[in-house]
């Protein structure tokens, strides 16, 4: 995708919620402008919200733990909602869930149950849509890494992105695209500092 033929762009500023549709055949680019940063996405049948993101579903068609190049993103209904078609990152995630103060609150201690997190930025951003928290499902995780050991075991670590890379989806029916720019600051998916992200819409194809 080149910058000409973007008809849309975006900076996200970091911890901050944003949203958009992706008409058919229109790609999203998802830069990590600083790399290490985690973006939670949901993805929605622009037409039909109740047909959503399955992450379930993404795992078991492709038969692979990671989301990466080539990989078809799929609905709750079995059908293919968009594609990586493009990724200079390599490894993204859609087993380890999005942030919650909640969340938070268990795993890193009550003092942090009140720091922002992706569960209120996306329900922030989908009650633009008509939308409510019911409407959250399983996510993806794009740039966050979460190696699956032998064992099954998984954790967040390091993010692999350097600065600059991007991910590009492209969409295979109308979708509605919710993003958290990970707010996250007590576990390594952010480098302990959560960054602005920038996407590009764009009526090419991915390459
Ligand atoms: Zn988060």
């Amino acid at each position: 995708m080149s910058d000409t033929c973007a008809i849309y762009s975006c900076d996200i500023p970091s911890e901050r919620p944003w949203s958009g549709v992706l008409r058919k055949g229109q790609t999203l680019r998802i830069i990590d402008s600083e790399g290490q940063q985690a973006v939670d996405a949901l993805l929605y049948c622009a037409d039909d919200p109740a047909e959503r993101y399955s992450s379930q579903d993404t795992l078991r068609v492709q038969g692979s733990a990671y989301v990466e190049l080539g990989t078809r993103l799929i609905s709750n209904k079995g059908r293919v909602m968009a594609r990586v078609t493009a990724d200079t990152c390599g490894r993204h995630d859609t087993s380890a869930g999005c942030c919650s103060c909640e969340s938070n609150a268990v795993r890193f201690g009550e003092a942090t149950k009140y720091q922002h997190a992706c569960r209120e930025n996306f329900i922030i951003e989908l009650s633009k849509h008509g939308l409510t928290k019911r409407d959250i499902v399983s996510n993806l995780n794009f740039f966050m890494n979460v190696p699956i050991d032998p064992s099954g075991n998984f954790t967040v670590v390091d993010g692999l992105s350097a600065p600059g890379n991007h991910v590009d989806v492209t969409a295979d029916m109308d979708v509605l695209f919710v993003i958290s720019n990970c707010p996250q600051v007590n576990n390594p998916c952010n480098g302990f500092n959560p960054t602005p992200i920038r996407v590009v819409i764009s009526d090419a194809p991915g390459m």
